[in-house]
C-alpha cells in the first residue's frame, strides 16, 4: 500500500487530492499546523475526514518537518501548504515568503538529510509568469512575478529545481493557474461572486463590490487538477508542468455567467470599489498546457462555464439545505 502525506490537507486542494488517493487506495496522512484545534471542514464535507491520519507540522520549523517524515515514512510528498491568498499577501509579505519559500526548503533538506527516496510535489503558481499579455505562457516562459504571494512561489519553485538537479530528488512543480471548487472559501473572487449571486436570488438586496473586472485568467476545476499532480509524481523523471485549461475569459465574463444561472444581469447587482484593487495586479493569465496533455495525458475537461454552474450549483444546493 503507497503511503501519501499531504501538508496543507485542510485546504481545497488537500482534500480533493486526499480523496483522489484514498480512491486510488493510498493510506493517506495529512498536516495541519495544528491538527487539534483544525475542524478538516472540507474533509468532513467529502466525507473523508475518519480515513484519514492527520498531523500537526509547522512547514517553518525544521524539527517539526523532520520528525513528520521521520514517522510517516511517506512514498510521494504532496505541498500544498502555505499562505495561498495573492491579495493578503501584499499585507502579510513575511508570512507568505517564509510559508512558501522556508516551508518548501525545509520539506526539501529534510529528504536530503534522510536520505529519503520520496517523490516530491510542489505547488506552484501561474502567478509567477506575471503579466504575459497574449503570450500562452508554458514551463519556458520566464518569471516575472508582481506580488509577494508570486515572489514566494517563486522563489518555491527554484528551490525544487534546484534540488533536484543538485542532489538528484524526484521533486516536480506543477504550475497551476486558477482552479476551483465548493470548497473555495469567499476570500476568493470566484467565490465570493457565487455566494453574492445565490444571496440576491434568494431576495437579498446587497450591492456586490468588485475591483478590476477586466482580469483575465485561465479558470479549471479543482478535482481535476489534483488528478494532475499524482500524474507528475507516477513518471519516469521528474519535471515541472503548467496546468490549465487553455482558455482565458474576463473576471466579467465570470460574474455574467454566474448572475446568469440564476436569470439576473450583473450590471444591476455589481458596484466598481476602487478600495479593492491591488498595488499590482495582472491584467492576463494565459496558459499553454500543452505538455501536460502529451506527457501526463492530462487535459482539462471542465471549462470556465462549467466551473461555474457547478459552483452555481452547489452554492444553491447549501442554502436549500440550511
Ligand atoms: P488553501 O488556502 O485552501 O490551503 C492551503 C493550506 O495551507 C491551508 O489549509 C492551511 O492549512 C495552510 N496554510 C494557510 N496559511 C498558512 C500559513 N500562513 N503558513 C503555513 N500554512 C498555511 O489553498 P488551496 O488548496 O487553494 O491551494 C493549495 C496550494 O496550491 C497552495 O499552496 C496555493 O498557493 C497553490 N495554488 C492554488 C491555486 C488555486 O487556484 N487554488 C493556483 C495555484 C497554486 P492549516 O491551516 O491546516 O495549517
Amino acid at each position: 500500500m503507497k503511503k501519501a502525506l499531504i501538508c496543507g490537507i485542510s485546504g481545497q486542494d488537500g482534500a480533493y487530492l486526499a480523496q483522489l488517493l484514498l480512491s486510488k487506495g493510498y493510506l493517506v496522512c495529512g498536516t495541519s499546523r495544528d491538527a487539534q484545534i483544525s475542524s478538516f471542514q472540507n474533509l468532513v464535507r467529502l466525507g473523508i475526514r475518519d480515513q484519514i491520519k492527520l498531523e500537526s507540522m509547522a512547514l517553518t520549523d525544521f524539527r517539526s518537518v523532520l520528525q513528520v517524515l521521520t514517522k510517516i515514512e511517506p512514498d510521494e510528498i504532496y505541498n500544498l501548504a502555505g499562505q495561498s491568498s495573492v491579495g493578503l499577501s501584499f499585507e502579510q509579505p513575511v508570512e507568505t515568503l517564509e510559508s512558501m519559500a522556508t516551508g518548501t526548503l525545509n520539506l526539501l533538506e529534510a529528504m536530503r538529510f534522510l536520505g529519503a527516496s520520496s517523490k516530491f510535489y510542489n505547488a506552484g503558481s501561474s502567478e509567477c509568469f506575471g503579466d504575459t499579455g497574449n503570450l500562452a505562457a508554458d514551463e519556458r516562459t520566464p518569471f516575472r512575478p508582481r506580488s509577494p504571494y508570486a515572489v514566494a512561489k517563486a522563489t518555491a519553485f527554484w528551490e525544487v529545481a534546484n534540488y533536484r538537479e543538485a542532489y538528484g530528488l524526484f521533486a516536480c512543480s506543477g504550475i497551476l493557474f486558477n482552479h476551483e471548487s465548493p470548497l473555495r472559501p469567499e476570500r476568493f473572487v470566484t467565490q465570493k461572486v457565487v455566494a453574492a449571486a445565490c444571496r440576491i436570488a434568494q431576495g437579498s438586496s446587497e450591492k456586490l463590490h468588485l475591483g478590476n473586472v477586466s482580469i483575465q485568467r485561465d479558470w479549471g476545476w479543482a478535482s481535476e487538477y489534483v488528478e494532475a499532480m499524482h500524474l507528475m509524481l507516477q513518471q519516469d523523471k521528474p519535471d515541472d508542468y503548467a496546468i490549465a485549461t487553455g482558455e482565458t475569459n474576463s473576471l466579467e465574463a465570470f460574474v455574467e455567467a454566474a448572475f446568469a444561472e440564476v436569470d439576473l444581469n450583473w450590471h444591476d447587482h455589481v458596484v466598481a470599489d476602487a478600495s479593492l484593487l491591488r498595488p499590482t495586479d495582472l491584467s492576463v493569465g494565459r496558459a499553454n498546457p500543452v505538455k501536460a496533455r502529451q506527457e501526463l495525458g492530462w487535459e482539462a475537461k471542465l471549462k470556465m462555464k462549467d466551473v461555474v454552474k457547478k459552483m452555481m450549483t452547489a452554492k444553491l444546493d447549501s442554502h436549500h439545505k440550511v
